[in-house]
């Protein structure tokens, strides 16, 4: 029997919610319920698992109040949890628009090196698609992955983080309503669950830390599963003499502070020509004062609370370390505690190099660190100077300029003239490079086409080779 989780509210640092994991043969039997529904549901039409898909979109909505409660129960933010509830729908909404279109078909195609031969195929979905997620958007990152999985005809078991698991419940309750009950589960637990549904699924998308990711690959890597792996970084961005100052702190301040820098593709490190430099700082410093908390009214303001309180002590830590060897810190700079919850203003530094932990080690946090560069070829060379590859940013006066730089930086995706806009814009794929990841992209046409397997079928139009076609002395 599993023991109960207690699950602590970020606002108020209260236990409120409780839950306890499926046993293992509950999960075995989950299992076996979702692959036997699974061959029908992947002998439909296209077309027919879209209406099904559409028809969960339409019951997400009639619940939309009640997921939003429970996300917001989860993160403590209000604003942002119905916004992943209405993107949930848009995104469902929108597979149910272009996976029609996407699903790969095969044609039967005369050989090159063989005129006798020709070749078809067939695209077969990975039948159990096992999803792992992290807390910080518990419902996108359940579903990000899951809902073109099931588009491709696959079933999936999704585990969210025991940090957030409320949202679960509702979100089953429409997949109820949506008559797709046999074809997604939730199995909520720790890390012992993940491990659970590794061991019973075809292929794993996990996304959460560098640190877990390489027990979730292992794991896969036992079993000979593929691990699909969206983990961490530590996301630079470059601005240059030529840009906008206003602009670029408006970018900045976003692109690190939005759900209180919680996001794995959050700006954690910025660089600026030296000669903008101080009066960017100033500008910074200003528009970080200007950030409220979401507290105690979680109608105004701009941030929530840390949801995770390990969390906290991880991004008091680094900036303690940064103080240390001389670093000034301009705003916020420590975690407060309001109503038993766990909070941090914007916090900007400056005078920061790479010997600090806060330019090198994921913070997950509302920190903007910020340093001075001579030359573009040191800006790039220290956005470059990390273990994690996940995306980036560069502000420019123009395109071109920006582009010319976001070409040399080794990350999966880089932000023109913005900052992390991998957050609001789908459909270019990118891969992660690095430790930040591994496996095609989720984004694009491959978030489909990276669930299914492709089949060769091989006919021969005319007679089959004999055997001593292949005579040694022939
Ligand atoms: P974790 O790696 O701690 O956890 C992720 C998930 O893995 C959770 O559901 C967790 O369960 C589960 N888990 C823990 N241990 C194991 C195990 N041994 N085997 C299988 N599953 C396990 O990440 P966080 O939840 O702390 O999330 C934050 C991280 O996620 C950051 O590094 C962030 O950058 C990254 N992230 C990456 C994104 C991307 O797209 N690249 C997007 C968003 C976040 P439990 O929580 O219950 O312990």
């Amino acid at each position: 029997m599993s023991a109960e989780i207690a699950v602590r509210n970020p606002r108020t640092g209260q236990t409120d919610y409780r839950f306890t994991p499926p046993s293992a043969d509950a999960l075995e039997a989950a299992a076996a319920r979702l692959r036997a529904a699974q061959p029908a549901w992947a002998a439909l039409s296209i077309e027919a698992r879209m209406e099904r898909l559409s028809a969960w979109a339409d019951a997400m909505e009639a619940r939309l109040d009640e997921i939003a409660a429970a996300l917001e129960a989860d993160t403590g933010r209000r604003r942002v949890a119905r916004l992943e509830v209405a993107g949930a729908i848009a995104s469902i909404r929108g597979w149910v628009q272009a996976a029609p279109q996407l699903a790969p078909r095969a044609d039967w195609t005369p050989g090159r090196s063989n005129p006798a031969l020709k070749h078809s195929g067939q695209y077969v979905p990975y039948a159990l698609v096992g999803v792992i997620s992290p807390w910080n958007f518990p419902l996108t990152l359940s579903l990000i992955d899951a809902i073109p999985a099931l588009a491709a005809g696959g079933a999936v078991m999704i585990k969210p983080s025991e940090v957030t698991p409320r949202f679960a419940q509702p979100v089953a309750a429409s997949l109820a309503d949506a008559a797709l009950s046999d074809l997604v589960a939730f199995a909520p637990g720790a890390g012992e669950t993940g491990q659970q549904v590794i061991a019973l699924s075809d292929l794993v998308c996990f996304t959460g830390s560098v640190a877990t990711g390489r027990k979730v690959a292992a794991a896969c890597a036992q079993r000979l599963i593929p691990a699909f792996l969206e983990l961490g970084g530590k996301d630079p961005l470059i601005i240059t003499a030529s840009a906008d100052i206003d602009l670029a702190v408006r970018a900045a301040l976003r692109g690190s502070v939005l759900s209180t820098g919680q996001a794995c593709q959050s700006i954690e490190r910025i660089y600026v020509d030296r000669t903008i430099h101080d009066v960017f700082l100033e500008r910074l410093i200003e528009a970080a004062r200007a950030v409220r908390l979401n507290w105690p009214d979680i109608t105004q303001g701009e941030i929530g609370p840390v949801i995770f309180d390990k969390q906290a002590a991880i991004i008091a830590a680094q900036i303690e370390d940064a103080r240390s060897r001389g670093a000034v810190v301009h705003t916020g700079g420590q975690v407060e505690t309001h109503g038993g919850g766990l909070w941090i203003r914007p916090t900007v530094l400056s005078n920061v190099d790479h010997t600090m932990s806060v330019m090198t080690e994921e913070t997950f946090g509302p920190v903007l660190p910020v340093m001075a560069f001579e030359t573009v070829e040191e800006a790039v060379a220290l956005a470059n100077d990390t273990v994690y590859g996940l995306s980036a940013a560069v502000f420019a006066g123009d395109l071109d300029e920006a582009e010319a730089i976001a070409r040399r930086l080794d990350a999966g995706a880089v932000s023109l003239n913005d900052a992390a806009l991998t957050a609001l814009f789908y459909e270019a794929e990118k891969q992660s490079f690095r430790q930040s990841g591994l496996g095609p992209s989720r984004m694009g046409a491959a978030g489909l086409t990276r669930f299914y397997r492709r089949k060769a079928l091989i006919a021969n139009t005319g007679e089959p080779a004999p055997l001593s076609a292949f005579r040694e002395d022939g």
